[in-house]
């Protein structure tokens, strides 16, 4: 049994004022793995209070001393990789594919914010005055439970980067992940107070974060509903907000597209993170003449390809969901989109033979289905794709866009000056050409309803810092 009873405020591993005690669960089994120890508003507080004090001397230290910190991070990070894979396959249940990739990624996002901050201007003359770019203060950082320690690293190098101090809040079913990534922090030797970790609940640690006057910036990763919650709530105190919210993601395969190599890596794209990813491709947008030549190839591609199974095996593309309550909602979803009038092309409600105990979902497509269908314009966060007949290209575009999220896109195409023509029209805010890529020095964030802000390189940076013109 896993017992958790500790945060991490000012540099030290300290038993919180919280006494609330939360089951851990496995989703591979649903037996209970262990107990975690909550924080409350007054832990959140205390550690707001040294992010306070250690910002007096950390927002002065020099590129040349964030940079030293980030290194040290980074190889603490190399040396632990193999425990931050493995406690993301065990507590989340995320797959030894995905979750490898996770802990590589964190590696070139810390590397990339290194030579982002080698280069950044923070002081610029603009007209005839100067502009200082300076740490806007103690930031407050809420992240989802789906890649947990991914966000972290992105979020808190950025921090340092900048020169902020930070009270981060993961979601409550990411506190063994987040011990491990709290353990990385403080070997990283930071000084004591810069950053904070509060394991707790969102309408606690979570709504502390949001309403306490000493944190400037919140930076938010989770659902599009949560961060209206959080936007609204923040404005009292006119914190800065970034929001990465949710996606219903658009993969347009263009009628020059090679279908047999194209198909594959779309429902790669959908099933990503086993459909728990804001940016999976999880609407597959086809010319009408060929959707039955498509059905033929995704139906082939997911009975022999896509295995759903144990997230330990390493041939497993789809593991359990997170919980009993995200396995209710996609299965919920399943049926929803039955009643619709959307057509099972593979999968379908009910667990997969021999997962029967696991929050396991069948890799399920839908085709035959309208933009208009509730399960074409919710986010599922689940195994789920759904394809959309389209007539041309306008219209692929129109039914791209009809979607109040803008997260992601990914177009396919023989023609790559047609791709980059297309991608031009799109309203998301990262769209990849003819495969599945991460940059870790590009921006990331979303159009309309999947957020405000972007992260990564120097447009993640600035989100970090305040400008301040001096005149005369
Ligand atoms: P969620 O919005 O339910 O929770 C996210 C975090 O907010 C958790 O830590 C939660 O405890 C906290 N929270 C909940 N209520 C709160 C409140 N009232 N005040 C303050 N904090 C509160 O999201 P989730 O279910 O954990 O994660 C899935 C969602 O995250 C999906 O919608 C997904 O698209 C989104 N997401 C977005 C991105 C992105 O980069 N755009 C990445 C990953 C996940």
């Amino acid at each position: 049994m896993t017992t958790i009873n500790k945060i991490y405020v000012n540099g030290e591993f300290v038993t919180p004022h919280g006494t609330q005690v939360l089951d851990l669960i496995s989703p591979v089994t649903n037996q209970k793995t262990g107990e975690v120890r909550i924080g409350d508003e007054v832990d959140t507080q205390n550690a707001v209070a040294a992010a306070k004090e250690a910002f007096k001397s950390f927002s002065k230290t020099t590129r040349k001393e964030r940079i030293a910190y980030l290194e040290k991070l980074q190889s603490v990070i190399t040396r632990r990789a193999n425990d931050l894979t493995d406690i993301m396959v065990e507590e989340y249940g995320g797959t030894f594919q995905f979750s490898s990739m996770v802990s590589q990624n964190m590696l070139k996002d810390i590397q990339a914010m290194i030579d982002t901050l080698k280069d950044f201007d923070f002081e610029r003359t603009t007209g005839t005055s100067k502009v200082f770019l300076q740490p806007v203060g103690v930031v407050g950082i809420i992240i989802p439970w789906n890649m947990s320690n991914g966000f972290i690293v992105t979020k808190l190098s950025t921090a340092i980067a900048a020169g902020c101090t930070v009270v981060v809040k993961p979601s409550e079913m990411s506190v063994q992940q987040t011990q491990v990534m709290a353990e990385c922090f403080h070997e990283a030797g930071l000084p004591k107070g810069v950053i904070n970790f509060v394991n707790g609940l969102g309408d606690v640690v979570g709504a502390e974060i949001t309403r306490n006057p000493d944190i400037s910036k919140i930076a938010f990763t989770g659902s599009t509903a949560v961060g209206k919650i959080i936007a609204k709530g923040a404005v009292d105190s006119m914190k800065r907000v970034t929001l990465e919210l949710g996606g219903k993601s658009p993969s347009i395969i263009l009628d020059d597209a090679n279908l047999q190599e194209t198909i594959p890596t779309a429902i790669l794209a959908a099933y990503l993170n086993s459909g728990q990813a804001c940016a999976a491709g999880t609407r597959l947008l086809v010319p009408e003449g060929k959707l039955e030549e498509v059905n033929a190839i995704a139906k082939a591609v997911v009975q022999n390809h896509i295995k759903v199974g144990n997230p330990k095996d390493t041939d497993t593309v789809v593991g359990p969901m997170v919980s009993k309550k995200q396995f209710d909602r996609v299965e919920n979803y399943i049926k929803i989109g039955t009643e619709e009038g959307a057509t099972i092309l593979t999968g379908g409600v009910g667990k997969p033979e021999g997962l029967e105990n696991g929050n396991f979902v069948k890799a399920t497509i839908f085709t035959n289905v309208k933009n208009s269908m509730r399960i074409a314009q919710e986010e599922i966060f689940g195994p789920v794709l759904v394809i959309i007949p389209y007539k041309d290209e306008e219209d692929a575009i129109a039914i791209a866009n009809d979607t109040t999220y803008g997260l992601h896109a990914y177009v396919f195409s023989a023609d790559k000056e047609r791709a980059y023509r297309v991608a031009g029209r799109l309203d998301a805010g990262r769209i990849c050409i003819n495969g599945l890529s991460h940059d870790s020095e590009t921006p990331f964030g979303g159009f309309k309803q999947s957020g405000i802000g972007r992260e990564y390189g120097v447009f993640g940076l600035e989100e970090y810092l305040e400008p301040k013109a001096i005149l005369g």
